[in-house]
């Protein structure tokens, strides 16, 4: 298991960070999770665009070739099926304090997990998910995706204790996102995301999805949506890099729809497939 630190690949046993890393004592600092499927970076040009804007957002200040340092820590691990975790942290200072100055200078830390190519698995590989609805006790600069994850922590813990695989979140009254996912409902053929803004992550997923049901002229909208509206819809999904689109048939015990995969959903997953494919033979 080979590791990427500040400019070295090393065995993970070997990285070593201060304990005055700003990332370890303040969790000041933003992350990227990057799937690569044989060795290839999927939506890497979407995930380095965001990661500049929460470098940019943190006034955190870096310049580096990312997609060069990945591509070469995902050959250095065999290249393959690989979930890439990148995080960088403001820096470490020599003391514990809140304040900073401009001397610091950002870790770069990088490393990588295997994972199943979900899209060559196919659909009947896809697990149906089970979701509990909490409120979303996070700050208000969710689009930005910093390592601060204790909400995020908490409230998945919830839904472990409840038996159930992931929990979706709801502030002043309207579905937030998932704790590490995006969320869809789809009432009627229409397909309908909460908001783009503060509140949520811009996913790569989710901007997938969209960008899917415009080419093949699926209604999709982003819309403010209830409890009541997520409780009664036909189809729920979550999406994230690593999970892609999953449908959810249990929402606080009650079944989604019939119960099952929806058609929808087995539509937008068979989207997916055809877009990887495409992308993997050029
Ligand atoms: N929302 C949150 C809070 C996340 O942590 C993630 C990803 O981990 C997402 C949404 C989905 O983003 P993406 O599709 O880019 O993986």
């Amino acid at each position: 298991n080979i590791v990427y630190l500040n400019g070295e690949y090393l065995p993970a046993d070997k990285a070593k960070i201060s304990v005055f890393d700003r990332g370890f004592l303040f969790g000041d600092s933003v992350y990227e999770v990057i799937p690569f499927y044989q060795g290839v970076g999927f939506r890497l040009t979407e995930h380095l665009a965001r990661l500049e804007y929460s470098l940019r957002a943190l006034q955190i200040q870096t310049c580096q070739d990312w997609e060069a340092i990945l591509n070469l820590l995902v050959s250095q691990n065999g290249g393959g099926n690989l979930s890439v975790y990148l995080q960088i942290t403001r820096g470490a200072g020599d003391s514990r304090s809140h304040r900073y100055g401009d001397d610091l200078s950002p870790t770069v830390f990088a490393c990588c997990t295997p994972i199943k190519d979900i899209y060559t698995a196919g659909p009947d590989d896809i697990v149906p998910m089970k979701v509990i609805v909490t409120a979303d006790l996070r700050w208000h600069r969710c689009d930005v995706k910093s390592t601060c994850l204790l909400p995020n922590i908490m409230v998945v813990h919830q839904a472990q204790a409840q038996d159930a695989d992931e929990a979706l979140m709801m502030r002043d009254g309207k579905l937030t996102e998932g704790s590490s996912c995006n969320v869809f409902i789809v009432l009627q053929g229409v397909i309908y995301t909460p908001k783009r803004g503060s509140e949520i992550l811009g996913g790569t997923t989710r901007e997938l999805i969209m960008q899917l049901a415009d080419e093949h002229a699926i209604p999709s909208q982003e819309v403010d949506i209830d409890y009541e509206m997520l409780k009664t819809a036909d189809e729920v999904w979550i999406s994230s890099s690593t999970r892609g689109v999953v449908p959810v048939i249990e929402i606080d015990g009650d079944q989604v729809g019939d119960g099952e995969k929806g058609p929808l959903w087995s539509t937008m997953f068979e989207l997916f497939i055809r877009y990887q494919q495409k992308l993997m033979t050029g």
